[in-house]
C-alpha cells in the first residue's frame, strides 16, 4: 500500500487532573519548550499535536488539554473516548488534587477501557512547598493500579520529555502485544 503520511502511528493522549495543577503548562513545555507564567484558564479543551519518535517508529501524539473545572467536567466522558493514554496531574504542593484520582481514573477507565494512565506529580520546582511526599505518589500510582509513576516541572523542565516518552512507550507495548494476551 502507498505510504501516504508522514507517521506510522497516531496516539490520542489526555491531560487530566483539576484546575490549575499544570496541565495546559505540561502541554505547552512539551510541544514548544516554553513556560508561561501566567496561563488562562482552559475551557472545555485545547488539542495540539506533536511528532515524535521512539526507536523506528514515526509518532504523532495528539494531545488533549482538557479543563479541570467542575462546569465542564460533564464533557470528560465524550472526550475520553477512543483515548490511548492519559496522564493524571496532581500538584505536589495541594494535597487535594491527588484525592480525586479515583473518580477521574473511573471515568478513563468506563470510556476508553484499560490504557495506560501515567500519575505525574507537577510543580517539584516548589519542594519548598511540598504536601505530598514521592512516597505517597507512589502508593497513590499503585493503590489505583496506574501504570507508571513521575514527578515534573514545567517550569524547569525536569522530566517532562521523560514523562513523555515513558507513556509513548507503554502505548506502543500494549499496542504491539498480541490480543489474547491483554
Ligand atoms: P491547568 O489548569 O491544569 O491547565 O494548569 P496551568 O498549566 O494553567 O497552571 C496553573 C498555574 O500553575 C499557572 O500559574 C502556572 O504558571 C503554574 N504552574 C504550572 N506548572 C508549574 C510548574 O511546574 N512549576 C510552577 N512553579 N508553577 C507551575
Ligand atoms: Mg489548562
Amino acid at each position: 500500500m502507498k505510504r501516504i503520511s508522514n507517521y506510522d502511528f497516531t496516539y490520542k493522549i489526555m491531560m487530566l487532573g483539576d484546575a490549575s495543577v499544570g496541565k495546559t503548562s505540561l502541554t505547552l513545555r512539551y510541544i514548544s519548550g516554553s513556560f508561561l507564567e501566567d496561563l488562562k484558564l482552559t475551557i472545555g479543551v485545547d488539542f495540539y499535536s506533536k511528532y515524535t519518535k521512539f526507536e523506528d517508529k514515526r509518532i504523532k501524539l495528539q494531545l488533549w488539554d482538557f479543563g479541570g473545572e467542575e462546569r465542564f467536567r460533564f464533557l470528560l466522558s465524550q472526550y475520553c473516548k477512543g483515548a490511548n493514554g492519559a496522564f493524571f496531574l496532581y500538584d505536589i504542593t495541594n494535597q487535594v488534587t491527588l484525592d480525586h484520582l479515583p473518580d477521574w481514573t473511573q471515568i478513563i477507565r468506563d470510556q476508553a477501557g484499560d490504557i495506560p494512565i501515567v500519575l505525574v506529580g507537577s510543580k517539584i520546582d516548589l519542594d519548598e512547598f511540598r504536601a505530598i511526599s514521592r512516597e505517597d505518589g507512589i502508593q497513590a500510582s499503585k493503590k489505583y493500579n496506574l501504570d507508571a509513576f513521575i514527578e515534573v516541572s514545567s517550569k524547569n523542565g525536569q522530566n517532562v520529555e521523560e514523562a513523555f516518552k515513558l507513556l509513548t512507550e507503554l502505548i506502543l507495548t500494549e499496542y504491539s502485544l498480541p490480543s489474547d494476551t491483554k
